[in-house]
């Protein structure tokens, strides 16, 4: 790695060191001997990391080129791609239901495999706090013209990045000092995301889907890429020999950093695979059959 300053949307930065995409990629290169295995895993939060913050998160719907993207890099031999992301199952569904990847919605509470057709809680939950938070978080809604609160099945938001900085600050004081009092008492989590404040259980948490994966399939790769606080969840997941990648400024425990969503893109299009090139089947094994090319 160099030590040349970074170059915005184009190089990655690791420990104050610059280095290129290219280098970042030589890291995430397929490894081990047999095609058919999953050999990387990507774990890849979707607002601030796919496709850019917006000021209504309704907006934030995907582009064709992260579809293109993330359909081709699901088709990578050895591959497997698993978005994680705070949202809701629908939204996930009707967003990126069509592709070949796995869909992790709610921080990791709920999973639909790759190819599945349902989900799947991967905890069990208890959620009898939700209305009593929903009408806290209702009344400080009232006071803060558009903030909004996003009810999910065992998570609790309040977004406020398009309401006024002025006449946000003292009801979120507020918001914040009572949602905490709520945590305590039902043993829950009350986190700073970008401009949303979330309220879940505490253990659902986006550290449970690398913990599952490496489960599932041990010696893979991990690579997590995320942007906000959500994700350091998300990093604590990954084990030494694995890549944690924060988008954007801010502090974190990821030994990786890219600038910006274009940055993932570009990072993420050297390790798919070219639109022409055909995905290898690699879930085809010879026959026992087969003729014996010796003979
Ligand atoms: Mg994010």
């Amino acid at each position: 790695m160099s030590h040349e300053p970074a170059a915005p949307g184009a190089v990655a930065v690791s420990d104050g060191c610059a280095g290129t995409l290219q280098e970042l990629l030589a890291l995430i290169a397929p490894r081990g001997a047999l095609p058919r295995d999953p050999r990387v895993a990507w774990l890849l939060d979707y607002d601030g990391t796919l496709v850019a913050l917006v000021d209504r998160p309704g907006d934030a719907r995907p582009d064709p080129e992260v579809l293109d993207l993330l359909g081709r890099l699901a088709t990578a031999p050895g591959a497997l791609v698993e978005v994680v992301s705070g949202r809701s199952r629908a939204v996930l569904d009707a967003w990126l239901g069509s592709l070949p990847v796995g869909l992790n919605a709610e921080h990791g509470l709920w999973r639909k495999a790759r190819g599945a057709s349902t989900w799947t809680p991967t905890l069990s939950v208890d959620t009898s706090w939700l209305p009593l938070a929903a009408e806290v978080i209702a009344q400080a809604t009232g006071q803060v013209p558009g903030a909004h609160l996003e009810l999910k099945s065992a998570t609790l938001a309040w977004h406020y990045r398009i309401a006024d900085r002025a006449r946000v600050v003292a009801p979120l004081r507020d918001l914040r000092r009572d949602l905490e009092v709520l945590a305590e008492r039902h043993d829950l989590s009350l986190v700073n995301g970008a401009e949303v404040l979330e309220l879940r259980c505490r253990g659902v948490h986006k550290g449970l889907v690398p913990a599952r994966l490496l489960a599932e399939h041990p010696g893979i790769l991990i690579v997590a890429i995320g942007d906000d606080q959500t994700d350091e969840d998300l990093f604590r997941g990954v084990p030494p020999d694995g890549l944690s990648i924060k988008v954007g400024v801010g502090p974190s425990i990821a030994r990786w950093r890219l600038h910006d969503v274009a940055a993932v893109r570009s990072l993420l299009a050297g390790a798919a695979p070219a639109r022409e090139t055909q995905p290898l089947r690699a879930d085809v094994e010879p026959t026992q059959d087969a003729p014996d090319r010796e003979h």
